[in-house]
């Protein structure tokens, strides 16, 4: 058994920091926040599926794998929200997090939710996707002839499951358990030996292509600074002999920092420069913004004056043990 921790995706990470900063008047601030609250419905859909996955009694020798990002021959990328594979047989799941009544159409190929208010909407369909996605596997795991399922998961049990075609399983997340107990069934001869099952786990991980940080934006369309979490992120904070001071309400923080600076990581770039950080952060003086830099001991390039700090990925986790408090 060997089941991947999912990790909160980047655009996920990004979003947060762009609803921290983004000003309320900023043309694309509705639009940002509306993809946002998508991005962080799907991940929490994906994390209620991945509990099941932690209970599961399976006969065989199994790895799950999440968010494995494959790109096809002709450039176009295969997110795949989980992939369980055994020596017996692989099965590609597809997770939604979506409330209200949901229509398939085999036609149209489209998704269609309605509101319990009325308001109808379309998605991009499930079903199509995940049937993409086992065309795809088929080509690239051919040497390995395991036999591919494909399910879609809806993970949000208030949704309600109307009209859909019978090509692909389609279900609450409570059913994931009895159906991969059919498949154990169906498919009681092992395909692949415990070597070779690795062999293509490792394979396919090694096609994984991490996903980037979606396009920068214009740092001017953000708020700079250190911000108070107390004034929902609208006043900035001052540094004041290694603590972080808001300006409004006074609340003080040391660890804020971690947060802030991981905002800067995602919205701005990945290193900094002393003369970046003081510019960025408003810190006065170019001694304190060194010691400040130099206490989280990040990895750095260049010489003393034009050292360029490079701020490494999860900084808030990474951050912590280096805070007096900690
Ligand atoms: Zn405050």
């Amino acid at each position: 058994m060997n089941i991947a921790i999912r990790e909160k995706p980047i655009k996920l990470m990004w979003l947060e920091a762009l609803k921290r900063r983004l000003t309320e008047k900023d043309i694309d601030f509705s639009y940002y926040n509306e993809q946002f609250r998508r991005v962080d419905a799907g991940f929490a859909g994906e994390s209620r599926v991945d509990r099941e996955w932690l209970e599961l009694i399976c006969p065989y020798t199994f790895f799950v794998l999440h968010n494995l990002n494959l790109m096809n021959s002709a450039q176009h990328s295969h997110q795949l929200d989980t992939l369980f594979i055994c020596t017996n047989f692989m099965l590609v799941v597809e997770i939604k997090n979506i409330n209200g009544r949901l229509d398939f159409d085999d036609i149209t190929h489209q998704c269609i939710r309605t509101k319990p208010d009325g308001t109808v909407e379309g998605f991009p369909n499930a079903i199509s996707q995940t049937q993409r996605h086992m065309q795809f596997l088929k080509v690239i795991s051919q040497n390995y002839s395991l036999p591919i399922e494909g399910a879609v998961i809806i993970a949000n049990p208030n949704a309600i499951i109307a009209s859909h075609p019978n090509t692909i399983p389609i279900f609450h997340v409570s059913g994931l358990q009895k159906h991969l107990h059919s498949l154990f069934k169906k498919y009681s001869q092992a395909t692949l030996s415990d070597k070779q099952l690795t062999q293509l786990a490792q394979h396919l991980l090694s096609k994984h292509q991490p996903l980037k940080i979606p396009a920068p934006i214009d740092p001017s369309r953000f708020r700079h600074g250190v911000l108070c979490p107390k004034c929902q992120y609208k006043f900035k904070m001052h540094y004041v002999r290694g603590f972080w001071i808001c300006s409004r309400c006074h609340y003080a923080s040391e660890e804020i920092f971690a947060e802030a600076l991981q905002d800067y990581r995602y919205l701005v770039r990945p290193t900094i420069t002393n003369k970046q950080l003081r510019e960025f952060f408003n810190i006065h003086s170019s001694d304190a913004a060194n010691r400040l830099l130099r206490k989280f001991q990040f990895p750095f390039s260049g010489s003393y004056k034009n050292r360029v700090y490079h701020l490494p990925e999860n900084l808030v986790e990474y951050m912590k043990p280096f805070f007096r408090s900690s």
